[in-house]
Order: structure tokens, then sequence, then C-alpha cells
């Protein structure tokens, strides 16, 4: 049978590889949809749940993804989502429901906390912060509160709380509820011996690693997890397959660039610490961090966010960022590139000043997130913009 070549054009038959015959990357399928060669087969494979039907359900470069990450952090399973808040709103509509309590740690990611705070409360979800610094309080909440879900973050965005996760968990756990860690800034492979139900990433940080990708993932064991697949094809945040090869490909070289940014950043938190112009640094890995201990204890590494409060206020952070030459002014993290922000207009501007000094970010705040730039450019360009020069 010979077609036109519209119609061709529309029907060639795919190039297939030989069997034994594999690509050495796995390929990005962009497709929005699969086919089988006959209804039956799809409906059996559908009935199977084998295959892959159409993107928003599954796709296998996403997939390939969901199964390093799960593999990762050590848990049965993951669903790759478009960004790491498209990862924290999923997980929370499918394990809450009207009536529920959440209690959710002041320090953690501002918008989480305004989505908890602003959104969830809109379908009759209540919700208490607490401190993860104050597992006493935790204790007081889950009595009073019975909250179904808490959520906080190892260590905190911007200034590096370091919560005890054995103590949290063990809490959270006694009285009945589910214990959602958001680990970006920890890592994709730490934590997993912790008795930790749902693990949160954003994909975009350490993973894709290059600030060129988006990605969010929620892991867990199957029976945690079994809602969320259920509810995230509905809701429709998957990853594009494009995105999810991209942040495969920054994974090969994950575990280089975050060891490297970490010993960087420690490089660093030393050099901030001596400086003059430095009030406090909030960086685990310096032996006079009140966390340093349980740090060592808990962690591989401290990280690669360092965080300090500079000399003054908000206007002197400014102008120190400003002075910079080698950091990007840029609010993300995990990236090959350094980048810095002041920290208290981004991260708790929505808290009053008391609140915000308790959570550790006062105006002269700086966040740092270090890249792969040789640690001896980076100091001296931290040098010079603390010393005023190059204004
Ligand atoms: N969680 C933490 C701790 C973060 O720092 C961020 C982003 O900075 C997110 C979640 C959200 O991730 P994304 O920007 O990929 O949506």
């Amino acid at each position: 049978m010979t077609y036109s070549k519209e119609t061709e054009l529309l029907h060639r038959p795919k190039v297939k590889l030989p069997e034994g015959n594999e690509p050495m990357v796995m390929p990005i399928y962009q497709t929005a949809k699969f086919t089988f060669p006959s209804w039956a087969e799809l409906l059996e494979n559908h009935d199977k749940k084998t295959g892959f039907f159409y993107s928003r359900t599954s796709n296998p470069t996403v997939r390939q993804l969901e199964n390093q990450v799960a593999a990762l952090q050590g848990r049965d399973d993951c669903v790759a989502l478009a960004s790491g808040m498209a990862a924290v709103t999923t997980a929370l509509l499918a394990l809450l429901k009207a009536g529920d309590h959440v209690a959710f740690a002041y320090e953690s990611y501002r918008p989480a906390r305004s989505f908890v705070r602003d959104t969830l409360s809109r379908w009759g979800i209540t919700s208490s912060l607490f401190s993860v610094r104050d597992p006493d309080a935790l204790q007081a909440l889950m009595s009073t509160k019975k909250p179904a879900v808490v959520m906080f973050e190892a260590p905190s965005n911007p200034v590096n709380h370091v919560p005890d996760i054995a103590v949290l968990t063990e809490i959270i756990h006694r009285h009945g509820a589910l214990c959602l860690l958001d680990n970006t800034l920890g890592g994709l492979h730490v934590f997993g011996e912790y008795d930790v139900d749902i693990f949160i990433h954003s994909l975009t940080k350490f993973a894709g690693g290059h600030s060129d990708v988006m990605g969010g993932a929620i892991v867990g064991n199957d029976d945690v997890i079994a809602p969320i697949k259920a509810l995230a094809p509905i809701l429709g945040p998957m990853m594009d397959p494009h995105a999810a090869f991209l942040i495969l490909r920054g994974l090969e070289t994950y575990f280089l660039r975050f060891r490297h940014q970490c010993a960087t950043s420690q490089a660093v938190a030393e050099f901030l610490e001596g400086h003059e112009a430095v009030r406090k640094v909030h960086y685990p890995g310096l032996p006079g961090h009140p966390s340093h201990a349980l740090c060592m204890q808990q962690a591989e590494s401290f990280g690669a966010v360092v965080s300090f409060d500079i000399n003054g206020g908000l206007r002197e952070a400014e102008s120190f960022v400003d002075r910079l030459k080698l950091f990007y002014v840029s609010g993300s993290l995990g990236s090959v590139h350094s980048l810095v922000v002041p920290a208290q207009p981004l991260f708790a501007s929505d808290y009053d000043e008391q609140t915000a000094e308790m959570v550790g970010v006062v105006p002269g705040t700086v966040r740092l997130c270090i890249g792969l730039e040789s640690a001896d450019d980076l100091i001296s360009d931290l040098a010079q913009a603390l010393n005023g020069e190059g204004a």
C-alpha cells in the first residue's frame, strides 16, 4: 500500500534499536502520548498497570529520574513534578482534608508557609507554627492541636537551623501524625535512616545544579506515597521529560558538586567568622555554632548555604551584595554559580520584627549560596566587598 507524502510523513515507522543495543544515556521521551499495536493490548496494559499511556500520568524519562531520586533517598518511590513548590503543594493537598491541622516550622521556606497559611486555610485546614529548635513546644502543640501532618526543613532556609530529626520524628509519630521533611538544603542522599514519612526536594537546586531547569520531588514508601501518586496526575503539575533529562544529567555530577560546594562553604564560613564587619555567621560547620555537634552526628556535611549578619542593617546588606563581583544576585541555591541575596526582604518580610529575629533573620542577614568557583577567589571577593572596596 502506498500513501501520499502527507500521510507518510505522519506514519513512517520509527527507528528501532536492535535487541541489546541500548542508548548510553536515558533518552528524552518527548511525547505526550504512547500507543499500543491494538486496543486489546492497550486495555491489557492498562489493567496490569504496565506500559505508558499519557505523559501526565507517567513518562519513561521522568520515571528514570523518579527511580534515581527514590534510591538516593532510600525510599520505595518518588513523584517528580514541575517545581519544588509543586512538590510541597501536591503532597499537602493529597495528605490533608478539611478539618485537619498542619504544624509547620517557623524556620521554613516562605512560599511553603504562605501556602499553608493563606491557601489551605481557605479549605478549612488550620495550621500552627513551631520552632524546630523547641521540641517541647512541638510536643505541646501535638497534644493540643493534634496535627495530621508536621513539616520542617533540615537545615532550614535561609539561616541553617538544624532540627534534631530523631527527636522530632519520635514526637510526631508518637502522636500519630505524618512527618514531611523538606530536604532541599540537606541533599538528596541524606537522612533516609530517619523515620521520615515523606521527603520533599526542590530538584531545581543541587540535583539540576546548573540554574537551567526547574523540578521537584516527593519521595516516600509505597503506602504513604499512594495518595500523592493518585492526586498528582489529576492536579497536573507533572515534570516535562526534557526537564527530567536535564536533571538526570545534573545528578551524574551531584556528589562531586555537592561535596565540593560544602567544602568551599566551610572555608567561606571560617573566613567570615574572622572578619570584623561580620556580626554572626550561620553555618553549622563552625565549631561555635549551636548545632555543630548535632550536625556532626546527624549529617554527612554542613551544607552549601552560608548566611551571616553584617554589621549594620538592610542598607549595609544591600550595598555589600552590590559590591560583590563574583556572586550573582539571585534568590536560588545549589547552582554551580555562587549566588547572594539580602535574606530579610526575601525570606522573612511576612514576619514581624520579633518573629523574624526569633527565626534568626535580621535586616543585616545575607545569604550566600556557594557554587564551584575557587574558594580563594570567592573569599577575595567577599573580603573586598566587606572592606567596602569596589563600590
Ligand atoms: N523548599 C526549599 C527549602 C526551597 O529553598 C525552595 C526554593 O528555594 C523550594 C522548596 C521551592 O523550590 P522551587 O523553586 O523548585 O519551586
